[in-house]
Formats: structure tokens, sequence, C-alpha cells
């Protein structure tokens, strides 16, 4: 082992004496530098230290910081209870309803403050599946490491002199590019499934391999997704798709058996091979991921649009084809059942399923070129997003559609499409990941929290 254990600061004295004795790394044995983390974060962690609670930043923050990434957001665990975190910051929202969670707002950003969680106990509501269903009791900050997901994960670091706590082993493993889950992943990943899908997307986003034990679960447990509430799995598909590595996060689900549980439409048209179905999702992926790497603003919307639509144009042409419906009829009945099926496994707001259906109906419109009806195309407001889906129907290699992109840029009086960039070579055409790869990203914008409830069981 690398890393030295340092004494703990002596006040405020942590409730309850810990039973497994924590690694602390002091600050100069590790990089995780006050100058990398938000502002408002510090004040936030300050100002509870200084009110005599103890308070440390934790999870991705820390994580991602000691990786050498730029962190997502910032969360911090506590000692102070809600209603304490809520009376010390003048702009404090307590939400989540099994387990509250204060939201500190500092300028443009908002910290997760979260109180130390208790242990795991027989007095934990669970379905019949293991899934933990009430989690109110609160506890240590040892109590706390336990109850989080992944070892690098509950590494904790420590306001009063900037060491970070290690109960669970998460520096070895950070060392050791390793995702591994705190006690028995079974058990872990029953208590809380949407764990499995954390599970492929930090992997990723890291460059570090899952831990055997870690991965081996994965694959037999993947139905226990279908418990998970839909409204939470749109978040978490949020998370996996708007993401510099949407397509290895594709990929990683496909390969444990989770993205069928996910998007079943979508997973059929890639198990049919069919080479433009899978052509149209890798570009939608990849030009998703170049524009958040340019800053760029990526909506759900054209997301699901492309992720549904193979299943959406194979379902018309069955309507028209097989049941002679004329194209109009077909279209919509086709996009009311690709999404009511969609529906049930992710609830998708209105706000992006709306927007979503009218890029798909727009596509046929790109066809009519002439005069007025071009004209009234060009200017109607969803026109970018539905040129841009045309775009990606070209790159993809639907026949005829390149052509007619080209033909729409030089009706807006643009530059014509660019020919599709190769696509980068897959995960499976890679060496295995390894923590050499892992690459530098600090500094440039924050992204704000979305404000949707994050994370947690
Ligand atoms: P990112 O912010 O990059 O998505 P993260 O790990 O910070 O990654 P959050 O959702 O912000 O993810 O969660 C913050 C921390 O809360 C995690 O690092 C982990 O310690 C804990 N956590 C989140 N979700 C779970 C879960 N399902 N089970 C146990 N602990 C969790
Ligand atoms: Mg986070």
């Amino acid at each position: 082992m690398d890393w030295q254990r340092a004494p703990a600061p002596a006040a405020p004295e942590s409730k309850g004496t810990p039973i497994t004795e924590p690694l602390r790394i002091a600050r100069d044995q590790h990089p995780v530098s006050r100058s990398n983390i938000s502002p408002g974060t510090l004040k936030v962690l300050y100002s509870l230290r200084d009110a005599g609670h103890e308070a440390y930043m934790v999870g991705g923050g820390v994580r991602d910081l000691l990786a050498g990434l730029r962190p997502k957001d910032f969360d911090v665990a506590t000692s102070a209870h809600p209603e304490e975190v809520k009376r010390l910051f003048r702009s404090c929202r307590l939400v989540g309803r099994r387990f509250l969670i204060a939201h500190v707002r500092m300028g443009d950003e908002i910290i997760e403050v979260t109180t130390f969680r208790g242990p795991i106990t027989d007095s934990h509501e669970r379905d019949e599946t293991g899934r933990i269903l009430s989690d109110n009791i609160y506890g240590t900050l040892e109590s706390d490491a336990f109850r989080r997901d992944f070892t690098i994960n509950a590494l904790y670091y420590d306001i009063r002199d900037f060491a970070i706590v290690d109960f669970a082993g998460g520096m070895d493993d950070m060392r050791l590019g390793r995702l591994r889950l705190i006690g028995d992943p079974e058990l872990r990943y029953r208590e809380d499934p949407v764990r499995m899908l954390r599970a492929v997307r930090i992997a990723n986003k890291l460059r570090f391999a899952l831990a055997d034990d870690t991965a081996a679960p994965i694959r037999h447990l993947s139905p226990l997704l279908r418990e998970i509430p839909p409204a939470r799995l749109f978040d978490e598909v949020l998370k996996i798709f708007l993401s510099r590595d949407a397509w290895a996060n594709l990929e990683g689900l496909r390969r444990h058996g989770l993205f069928i549980h996910l998007l079943p439409l979508t997973d059929e048209a890639l198990e049919a091979d069919d080479p433009v179905a899978t052509a149209l999702l890798r570009h939608a992926l990849e030009n998703t991921a170049a524009r958040l790497a340019a800053d760029q603003p990526v909506t759900p919307a054209f997301l699901f649009a492309a992720m549904l639509w193979p299943a959406y144009a194979k379902r018309i042409e069955l309507l028209v084809r097989k049941q002679g419906h004329a194209p109009p009829v077909a279209q919509a009945q086709a996009a009311e059942e690709v999404v009511a099926h969609q529906q049930l496994r992710i609830a998708i707001p209105k706000r992006f399923s709306l927007p979503m259906r009218e890029i798909w109906s727009l596509q046929p419109r790109f066809d009519n070129r002439r005069g007025a009806r071009a004209k009234r195309l060009l200017a109607h407001p969803r026109f970018r997003a539905a040129y841009d889906f045309l775009v990606l129907r070209g790159q993809a290699g639907e026949p005829g559609a390149a052509e007619l992109a080209h033909w729409w840029a030089q009706a807006q009086g643009g530059e014509p499409p660019p020919p599709p960039a190769p696509l980068p070579p897959t995960a499976a055409d890679e060496a295995p990941a390894s923590p050499a790869k892992r690459r530098r990203r600090r500094g440039g914008r924050r992204r704000r929290k979305p404000s949707g409830p994050e994370g947690g069981e």
C-alpha cells in the first residue's frame, strides 16, 4: 500500500467509535487540491465545519479529481441533520421522500448535502426482491461509508485537514483502475438494482475495469431493473447517454444484458444487425459526445428520436405494406405504439416525447422540395432539429437521405452537411481498459446539477 496513515484531527469527534479503522491519507500524499473544488462546495464545507459539524466532500467529486477528471458536481456528507443544514444556508431546499437531501444553492451551483446514513438493518423495509424501500435512519461517517455503492465512491475529503478518509479500500482500487462494490455484490445490487447501471457508466467514465465479483452477478440480476420506477430510470438513462461515453455505455449495457430492460425496441434493432440502424445509433451517440465535448447543448428529444427511430420506421413499413394503411396514418399509429411501449420502462416526460415525435413527423416533409411547402417547412419552429435528424439519417446511409440533406442545406443558404466522419473504433476493437489510458480533463466550465432527484437508493 502506498498510502500512509495520518492521525485524525481531534475535534469535533465522530459520533460512535469506528469499528473499522479507516486509512487517512494526508494532504501531501494525495492530489486533491482546493483549487479544483468549486467555490460553492468549499463554502458549504467551511460553514458546516464552523457550525461544529463534521463535513466531507464525497463521491464523484473526490473520485474524479483523483482520476484527473473534471467532476460533474460535488456532493457533501455531514453529521448535520437536514433541518440543521437548512438553518445554516439561506438558499436550501430539502428534497427526497425516503431520505431527505439538502440542495444548497451557491450562485449557479447546487451542492447536494446528505446526512450520514445509518447502517442497513433488518428494520429496513424491503420488497420481495430485496430492494430497500424505507430508509430514514441517520448514522456516522463509518456507517455512511458502507452504505455507498463502490469503494472509490466512498472516499471522504475532510475539510478540517484536507486528508482523504478511506474505509473500504477505495484508494487501492483507484490505483488499480478497478471499480468494486462495497460488500456482497449480489446483496448490494438487490438493495438497489440501479447500481448495475452505475457500474457500467462509472467504469467507462474512468476507463476502469469492473472487479470480477462486481461484474459477475449483473447478467442474472439484470431483470431486477424492471422493479425500478420508470421516472428514476429516465434520469439514469440520461446520465448514461448524454455523456461523452455514450456509445461505450451502450456497448457495456448490452454486454451485461442490461440494455434490453431499458430500451427493448432499440435492443431488438441492434440484435437484428441491420447496418443502417446500427450506424444511425452509433452516429447519434458519437454526435452527442462531440457536442458535449464542444460545450454545445444536447437534448433528450433528439436522443430518443434516434434511439427509437429504427423501431418506428420498421413499424411504419409494416403498417403500410401489410395492413395497407396510408403513410400519414401509419406514421401516427407507429409513433403512438412505439412511445407507449417505451414508456413502460422509461418515463420520457412529454416535454421531450412531443418534440421527439415532431422530429419524426417532419421527416417525410423533406421529400417535398417545391415552392411554398418547402418555405413553410423552413419556417417551422422544429425545422433545425428535424434537419439535423435528416443529416443523421444520411450519415447512417439511409438511401437518399444524404442527398436530401444536401439539398436542404443549400435551401437554408448554408454549407452542405459534412460527409460522415469516420467513427472511432468500438470498445470491442480496443485493448482492455487500463488506468494508464485515463484522460486528463480539468478546469473549464462547470455544469450545474440537474434538478431531478439524484442517485440515492
Ligand atoms: P456522477 O456525479 O459522475 O454521476 P457520482 O458517483 O457522484 O457520479 P451521484 O449520483 O452524484 O453519482 O452520487 C453521489 C454519491 O452518492 C456516489 O458517489 C455514491 O457514493 C453515492 N450513491 C449514489 N447513488 C448510489 C446508490 N444507488 N447506492 C449507493 N450509493 C450511491
Ligand atoms: Mg456526483
